[in-house]
């Protein structure tokens, strides 16, 4: 595998309508760490020596769990173990823990190998959709045609734009005209959706119309944190 994946072509991410672009992007990125760390980097040394420091986060470990096979993650674990055993916790039990091994503890509650590979690649992913805006007149309807931009990502694109490799100044308003519509648009619907599935629970409107409120609070939930939510039925 490469320095980055990369293998995700930014014109069919972008033909698709459904939710949130850079959402799509990153669970497919995600996808292929997943099954590449449980897979082929299983046995790449150089790789774990980085994984063994690192970790992952609880979300990661869960989905490696769903998918890897047992004994990739268990040798995995394993020699996480092992660093841990090593940096974080004395051997000696009557001895204080240093502060670097607290230190140690406390970096890895958020630190994650895949995240980590996750984050670089999709940096590299919105260098390419920022050149695509500026010279694909095809690329900036795809992009206009989206759904929504959750508000994350709403945030990273337009930090990630301002930076060096990031939008021409000459597109600057026109990115701004459609990132912004399709932020604002989006929470404003939501809004009014949400504010609509509360009046449904008054009694003067029993047995009213819901329209598309239904689920608005767990779309709400979806545009502010870009996970899905589960709930009960
Ligand atoms: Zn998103
Ligand atoms: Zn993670």
């Amino acid at each position: 595998m490469k320095e980055n994946i990369c293998t995700i072509p930014i014109n069919d991410v972008f033909r698709e309508t459904d939710g949130c672009p850079i959402c799509r992007m990153y669970e497919s990125v995600q996808a292929q760490y997943v099954e590449y760390i449980t897979g082929s980097a299983m046995m790449a040394p150089n790789i774990r020596v980085i994984t063994n420091e690192k970790g992952f986060c609880h979300k990661h470990y869960e989905m490696m769990m769903k998918t890897g096979p047992k004994l990739s993650n268990a040798l995995l674990m394993q020699t996480r173990l092992d660093y841990v055993k090593e940096h974080m916790v004395p051997k000696n039990l009557s001895a204080k823990p240093s502060k670097g091994q607290l230190d140690n503890i406390h970096k890895a509650r958020h630190s994650c190998y895949v995240c980590d590979r996750i984050d670089a690649d999709i940096k590299h992913l919105l260098s390419t959709v920022f050149v695509q805006f500026g010279v694909d007149e095809e690329f900036r309807e795809l992009f206009k045609k989206q759904d929504y931009l959750c508000l994350n990502h709403y945030e990273l694109l337009h930090r990630a734009a301002a930076q060096k490799g990031g939008i021409k100044n000459k597109d600057m308003k026109a990115f701004c005209e459609i990132t912004n519509a399709l932020c604002r648009n989006y929470l404003d619907s939501l809004y009014d959706d949400v504010t609509h599935f509360t009046t449904m629970f008054d009694y003067r409107n029993a047995g009213g119309d819901f329209k598309n409120s239904k689920d608005a609070t767990e779309r709400s939930i979806r545009f502010l944190t870009s996970e899905k939510v589960e709930t009960k039925e």
